[in-house]
């Protein structure tokens, strides 16, 4: 499985993305900023978006990469993958012929341009390349985080969340756990607002992880930009025996 880091930035500057995943060619979990950054043709090879929830950072390039699909041919049309609340959020503030069309409506050659699809927590989606499952996560939104796995390797991904259980409970439950992504937006000195925010701090992160039974390589997304150093240092600290890192924007891994 071939995982493509196309943004894993809190925010935006040069050299800067927010989150987007590629997974092989067809499949993109959340759609920040990052998702701009691939060639046209690349983009239009992508069928499923996986969303963890609606805020405008993980969002940002669905409706422009939407539009830029409307040359595929002989395909079918992008089925996006979310929450309920997440499809509501979308089409009520995004997709409303106003801020942007409602491509649900518009017909391409083989159909809507747009296919809405809801998936719950506990729910499992089979693609031909992998299996994606949803679980539940805790944010002031509703989220889900995702595992993905192609029956040799998986890896999880977090999305935005603060402290929970069932993410690590979900987590434990697969065979095994190659590769984790997970968010810790602020530095331990902003503990507070992580917590208002529904997002983790090192402190908060480095408790739940002495939960997840598996050894998995971590990757740490999410930084607001500029605290990365400050939050990686505290996290070392209270992870020593974790095989931590800072995930790059374009970084690609190979499980
Ligand atoms: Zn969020």
């Amino acid at each position: 499985m071939r995982i493509q880091a196309l943004g894993c930035s809190g925010g935006i500057a040069r050299g800067l993305r927010t989150t987007a995943m590629l997974v092989d060619e067809h499949i993109v979990i959340d759609a920040g900023t990052g998702l701009g950054d691939l060639p046209l043709d690349a983009l239009r090879r992508i069928e499923h978006v996986f969303l963890t929830h609606a805020h405008l950072d993980h969002i940002a390039g669905l409706p422009l990469f939407v539009d830029s699909t409307q040359g595929r041919q002989g395909r079918t049309p992008v089925t996006v993958h979310a929450r309920t609340e997440t499809i509501a959020a979308l089409r009520r503030h995004i997709f409303n012929d106003v801020i942007w069309p409602d491509f649900s409506r518009i017909e391409g050659r083989y159909g809507p341009l747009l296919v809405y699809q809801p998936i719950r927590a506990g729910e499992v989606v089979d693609l031909e390349v992998c299996r994606v499952g949803a679980v539940d996560v805790a944010h002031t939104v509703p989220a889900l985080g995702y595992w993905v796995s192609d029956g040799r390797h998986t890896f999880g991904f977090s999305g935005d969340t603060r402290t929970n259980d069932s993410l690590w409970s979900e987590l434990n439950a697969q065979a095994s756990l190659d590769a984790l992504i997970v968010e810790v937006s602020f530095p331990n000195e902003q503990r507070r607002l992580a917590d208002v925010a529904g997002h983790y701090c090192p402190a908060t992160l480095g408790a739940d992880l002495e939960r997840l039974r598996h050894d998995p390589r971590i990757w740490v997304t999410a930084m607001k930009p500029g605290e990365e150093q400050v939050i990686l240092r505290q996290l070392q600290r209270a992870l020593p025996h974790r095989r931590l890192a800072m995930l790059q924007t374009g970084q690609v891994l190979s499980l």
